[in-house]
């Protein structure tokens, strides 16, 4: 099959569809892999790699997407790519179309097979293609508040872990799952005292049992959630609700309890936020303070450490664009009823139930 990786052209976006290694995979079963030039760049992999792979490079977009029968990408496709699109052809990317009218009316009009990473599900349940970037947030959670707690940065100025003779600082986590925790574990890791709190019994019981007592597993509760405003040098918010915007589980008000300089990262701000005076930041300016309190609230926090990223979703969605490559759109989605998940636009109709009741096109 031919398969096209354009560069990514959404704003401050650096990670590319496809590391050599994975172009590697791909060409040697004998597909055609055709690399827009210099698209590895922002993520480190120069165009060299790519041939070493066995792509062909193409600097002429118009004949990068015409000649391709399956086109990755890493974000929703931006209104010129959309264009491009044509019947015959097959999108793989992160679409998340449920907040997109616009997006979702082109790939309609675009007839176009457009199969989504973000709805695709796991035998085991959760989100497979949604997982490393929550594991990558949930990480980089931890070090961009142990960076904010820095007193140059307007935090406290506390160290994770104290020192001998001074103790360690305290984590909370709120949600229990991939984001959160991924998060203890680094807090973990780094030597903190960690709390997590989830609404969610299976998932406490699930990090008790894993880390033996060495993460404080906690229902959240108004009183558990006032207990570490109160206590908490670092609060992450890592809750999701899926289909809906964040909880708000930190008011206003509550900030006057919390320590001056402590840290709020609210990983959960692509879906509103979980803290009432969260508002999206950018890597060029990810942190502001609210009543001495550091709100660090990137919305696209993976993008940061595109090399990263790019690698972990590679080794998503290579098996995904191999079954594509190998047996056709039609016969991939047939043999694996959690690959069909991710269909989400084909031949001019919505095919995803929750995008089709969001934009009334249910049939
Ligand atoms: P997940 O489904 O794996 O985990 C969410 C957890 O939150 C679950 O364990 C659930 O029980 C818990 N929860 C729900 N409501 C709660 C409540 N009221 N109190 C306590 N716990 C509650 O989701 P995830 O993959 O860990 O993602 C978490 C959030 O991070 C999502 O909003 C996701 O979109 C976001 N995210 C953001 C970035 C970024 O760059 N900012 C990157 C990746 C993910």
């Amino acid at each position: 099959m031919k398969i096209a990786v354009p560069k990514e052209i959404k704003n401050h976006e650096y990670r590319v569809a496809l590391t050599p290694s994975g172009v590697r995979e791909l060409t040697g079963r004998g597909h055609q892999v055709v690399v827009q030039a210099g698209a590895g760049e922002g993520a480190g992999f120069p165009d060299a790699d790519y041939e070493a792979a066995g792509a062909t490079l193409e600097a002429n977009l118009a004949t990068l997407w015409q000649n391709a029968e399956l086109i990755i990408k890493v974000k929703e496709p931006q209104p010129e790519e959309v264009e491009r699109l044509s019947p015959d052809q097959i999108l793989f990317t992160y679409l998340h179309l449920a907040a997109e009218e616009s997006l979702t009316q082109g790939l309609i009009n675009s007839g176009a097979t457009c199969i989504a990473y973000e709805t695709i599900t796991g035998a085991g349940g959760g989100l497979p293609l949604l997982a490393p970037m929550s594991a990558v947030a949930g990480r980089m959670a931890v070090q961009a508040g142990a960076h904010s707690l820095e007193k140059a940065q307007g935090g406290a100025g506390i160290l994770l872990p104290g020192v001998p003779g001074v103790a360690p600082a305290k984590v909370t986590v709120i949600g229990g799952g991939v984001v959160g925790e991924n998060a203890a574990r680094m807090a973990l890791g780094l030597g903190a005292e960690v709390t997590i709190l989830d609404k969610s019994l299976a998932r406490l019981e699930a990090l008790d049992h894993r880390y033996q007592g060495r993460i404080k597993a906690v229902y959240s509760t108004a009183d558990t959630l006032d207990e570490a405003v109160r206590e908490s040098d670092l609060i992450i918010g890592a809750v999701l609700v899926p289909g809906a915007a964040a909880p708000k589980l930190i008011s206003r008000a509550q900030l006057a309890e919390m320590k001056p300089g402590s840290v709020l990262v609210d990983v959960a701000i692509d879906q509103g936020g979980c803290f009432e005076t969260s508002h999206a930041t950018t890597h060029a300016a990810p942190t502001y303070a609210v009543d001495g309190v550091v709100h660090y609230c990137v919305a696209n926090m993976p993008g940061a450490v595109a090399r990263t990223s790019t690698q972990a979703l590679t080794n998503a969605t290579l098996p995904f664009v191999m079954a594509l490559a190998d047996k056709g759109w039609k016969q991939a989605l047939a043999d694996d009823p959690h690959f069909l998940a991710g269909l989400n636009v084909h031949a001019g109709q919505v095919t995803y139930p929750a995008v089709a009741k969001a934009f009334g096109l249910e049939s």
